[in-house]
């Protein structure tokens, strides 16, 4: 027994079986991996190890502080910064042999003052609109060797706006735009590697492969495709204690603002997980009408989120507060669901993309919102691992 409220359980073997159907899709680029936010909620230190045991060598963080972090865990592995460098800090990315995704003329100049030739990837924008360099300034790049003299650019990568749609235009678009930056740059930096493909760009054919692709969240299990099922298998299981078990009275109303009323007699699960855990106040229902019968097999993408309890599915029943949400009941055999019981919010049941959708998000938000209140625990196939992140039963 746990006195934890939550228990967010993380399958590294479902991660390092998305790994390898990554490798075999991607076969003969380089699959590195974007463990950002703190691996998208998963807990950046075992997942990066465990991937690292699969062979990954590259990775793929945000900024400096997690690079650093990550450098620790580590030693070896050749590790880059998205959102580039920060004015002033190129010293402390250059002592963390971190290397920085270089989006603006400014950031390649700090770079190249930073003394001896340092590796960095070159961003350009191909169509996002969010951080890269353009097609103008990688003409000026190709035409004056003595802009880029002094960085050892070992990636020339951009980013896809669309890759989770494989029929939309933009796709072609980014992917000719790349295709010309490549052209005119390849000969001035043939030492360095070329990446386009997140997650989705990958599976838009090999085309979008090129040298090394960067999956995220299908490594942990997250759709990456909208409106399409995926192969990947899902990582993360959150479970939250029920609190007490009680009645409601026909008219009744239950938690913040009396916005859910009993149509008849109910009986309600308090759960001990909230929108500080990450379970979305957006996944607040306000009725009880029509909820009486069993929910199973019921489709996603209504209002309202709902959690598995008691061999069944229970609709959540008024606000989502802080630390507790409330699930109806009423239709469980009476003794199903009882005080201490642990509810599903995110697991076999109810996937991580479901979870999304009732909360009016995607999956990559339900993950990077996983609280930090949830003892943790790090399983491998279904056998708890010793290399728990500090998680304690
Ligand atoms: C986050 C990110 C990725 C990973 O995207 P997924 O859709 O999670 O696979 C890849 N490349 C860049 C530049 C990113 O910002």
């Amino acid at each position: 027994m746990t006195a934890a409220g939550g228990i967010l359980t993380v399958d590294l073997g479902a991660v390092a079986a998305n790994y390898a159907l990554i490798r075999r899709e991607a076969a003969g680029a380089e699959v590195a991996a974007v463990v950002k936010a703190d691996a998208y909620g998963l807990g950046m230190r075992p997942v990066a190890q465990r991937l690292a045991a699969e062979g990954c060598r590259t990775f793929f963080v945000a900024d400096a502080r997690e690079g650093a972090s990550l450098r620790d865990e580590l030693p070896e592995a050749v590790i880059y910064v998205l959102n580039g460098l920060f004015p002033g800090t190129a010293a402390l990315y250059a002592k963390a042999c971190l290397r920085p995704v270089l989006a603006s003329m400014a950031e390649l100049e700090e770079w190249r003052a930073e003394g001896a030739p340092l590796p960095a990837a070159l961003h350009f924008d191909t169509g996002m609109n969010r951080l890269g360099m353009s097609e103008a300034e990688a003409d000026a790049l190709a035409q004056d060797p003595s802009l880029s003299a002094g960085v050892g650019v070992s990636l020339i990568l951009s980013h896809l706006a669309c890759s989770d749609e494989a029929g939309h235009p933009r796709n072609e678009v980014q992917l000719g735009r790349f295709q010309a930056i490549l052209a005119r740059l390849r000969p001035h930096f043939p030492e360095a590697q070329a990446s386009l493909a997140n997650s989705g760009g990958i599976f838009l054919g090999p085309g979008y492969h090129f040298d090394m692709v960067r999956p995220g969240v299908s490594l942990y299990g997250g759709n990456p495709f909208t409106g399409k099922p995926h192969p990947f298998r899902q990582a993360v299981t959150a479970q939250a204690r029920v609190l007490a078990v009680r009645e409601v009275a026909p008219g009744d109303s239950v938690g913040y603002g009396a916005t859910w009323k009993a149509a008849g007699k109910a009986r309600i699960a308090v759960l001990a997980a909230g929108y500080a855990d990450g379970f979305f106040r957006s996944l607040s229902s306000g009725t009880s009408e029509g909820i009486s019968g069993g929910r199973t097999g019921e489709k996603a993408g209504e209002s309202g989120g709902r959690v598995y309890i008691g061999g069944g599915m229970a609709p959540v029943a008024g606000r989502v507060s802080m630390d507790m949400a409330m699930a109806d009941v009423s239709h469980l055999p009476e003794g199903a669901v009882k005080r201490g019981d642990m509810a599903e919010l995110i697991g076999p049941h109810i996937s991580v993309d479901e979870v999304g959708l009732r909360a009016g998000t995607l999956g990559y938000e339900i993950l990077t919102a996983l609280g930090a209140r949830y003892m943790r625990r790090y399983i491998e196939d279904g056998t708890q691992s010793a290399a728990a992140n500090g998680g304690k039963a």
